[in-house]
């Protein structure tokens, strides 16, 4: 017998027994009225009759609590209804717990979702939306609160995307807009559960952009390898088929001497860019002398220039910089360089490293020369960007240049600061960090000495 019972039992052997004492009392106040069998029967309805308002007041004290709100604690009774109550009552607590449970595991599934870099949205199987978190709001401009249980398509109304939810095509992901035509969504959407559905979206713009940038870089690469090409095979021609004067034939070959040197100077800025994008950041405790670096490309600069340009240095003398040498001298050689080529005969390049008040350090190279105009000062570090196509082409840029020194200065965690004006010289600053420049310690330069 279990507990419960144990506890039935007693509560109706209390009732027989108070029935029967109520009958015993009733017979002994009939005995003396003279009528002994109606008293057994008043005394044994009389005690029935009580014990069935006293059960009904106990019974109506507990449905009275399960009806309100069970947050209170249960009637505290005696005997079988006190052991009800207490038996509801952790039954129902025991309940509340598990759903009280399940609710927080709910909510760290979805706090989890909310987290996910994804879009995701949970449409019912007419398409209403149950449920979207934070990201996929942002990317279909929906509100998570408002648009609750709005049919999806009416909210996003990309035709992809609704084709691919009417023709049920869930195994492929479309591609449509972001909200207000901001950049470019993949959606996945996938059947679950009785007719439901998860959508699944990403933003996809920069892997947009970049595969666009690949493609005009391969065009770019192509064609810059493909103009040479075409000139020497050219002259390979002109060569093998007319008969030229010795004269003419130097020419025709330092013509084709120009064009080789050009696609070397491609491949060469191609390599670094190759380079520079699959190699680890540069160390930031190999120390190098900024002096070297300066004499260096001073040394090019004056090769370049042919005596055809004022060109001084001035700072650097005291300064270490952290990075790779091969790239800071990449960098600061085709500011040279380009202000060589793009400042006319007479003009003045002055190229000075100072230092900054925030412990970084400035390497400036600036030109009287042809200068930039203001519209494209923006652009021109991008790739094959050129102000002027053919004046590049008789200068010997490759339109790489701007680029890896871009590159560059970012691998060292600095910057690139442009001023220009057309026709009055420009000013390119490489902006250095503190962490990795210094001043030359006194035992260094007594190694150095
Ligand atoms: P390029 O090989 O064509 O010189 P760069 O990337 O070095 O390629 O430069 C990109 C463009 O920026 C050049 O084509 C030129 O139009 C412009 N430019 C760069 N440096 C200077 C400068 N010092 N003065 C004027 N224009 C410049």
């Amino acid at each position: 017998m279990s507990r419960f019972e144990g506890w039935l039992v007693g509560h109706v052997a209390g009732k027989v027994a108070r029935l029967a004492v109520g009958m015993a009392l009733g017979a002994g106040a009939g005995q003396a009225a003279g009528w002994p069998l109606t008293g057994v029967v008043l005394g044994g309805l009389l005690a029935g009759t009580w014990m069935t308002l006293r059960d009904a007041r106990r019974a109506a004290r507990l449905a009275d609590w399960l009806h309100g709100p069970t947050d209170r604690p249960a009637p505290r009774e005696r005997g079988f209804w006190g052991e009800l109550a207490y038996r509801t009552e952790r039954l129902l607590r025991r309940r509340e717990r598990a759903i009280e449970a399940e609710r927080e595991r709910l909510r760290q599934f979805l706090s989890g979702i909310e987290a996910s870099p994804n879009g995701v949205l949970l449409l019912d199987p007419e398409g209403h939306i149950e449920w979207c978190n934070g990201v996929a709001a942002q990317h279909f401009g929906l509100d998570p609160q408002r648009d609750l249980q709005q049919r999806a398509t009416n909210l996003i109304r990309a035709p992809a995307f609704v084709g691919a939810l009417q023709d049920e095509a869930f195994d492929e992901p479309v591609t449509v807009p972001g909200a207000a035509d901001r950049g470019t969504l993949q959606v996945l959407i996938r059947p679950y559960g009785g007719g439901m559905k998860l959508v699944l979206s990403q933003d996809i713009t920069e892997r947009e952009r970049a595969e666009a940038m690949r493609r005009d870089f391969v065009a770019n690469v192509s064609h810059e390898i493909r103009t040479p090409l075409t000139v020497l095979a050219g002259f390979i021609e002109t060569l093998a088929q007319l008969p030229l004067s010795e004269p003419e034939r130097q020419r025709v070959l330092a013509l084709m001497q120009q064009q080789t040197t050009r696609m070397q100077a491609l491949v060469a800025d191609l390599l670094t860019l190759a380079q520079l994008e699959g190699s680890p950041r540069p160390a930031a405790d190999r120390w190098l002398g900024v002096r070297s670096l300066l004499d260096t490309v001073r040394a090019d600069a004056l090769a370049l220039s042919h005596g055809r340009h004022r060109i001084d240095f001035t700072g650097g003398e005291d300064a270490e910089v952290a990075g790779n040498e091969h790239e800071l001298l990449s960098a600061f050689g085709n500011l040279l360089s380009n202000a060589v080529r793009y400042t006319p005969e007479g003009g003045r390049i002055t190229a000075s490293w100072s230092w900054r008040d925030d412990g970084g350090a400035c390497f400036e190279v600036s030109d009287t020369g042809i200068g930039i105009a203001r519209e494209h000062i923006p652009r021109i570090t991008e790739r094959f960007y050129r102000v002027d196509a053919s004046r590049t082409r008789e200068t010997g840029g490759t339109g790489l240049g701007l680029a890896i020194v871009k590159h560059v200065l970012q691998r060292h965690g600095g910057e690139v600061i442009i001023e220009s004006e057309a026709g009055r010289g420009s000013t390119f600053r490489l902006m250095l960090p503190a962490l990795r420049v210094r001043r030359r310690a006194a035992s260094n330069e007594a190694l150095a000495a």
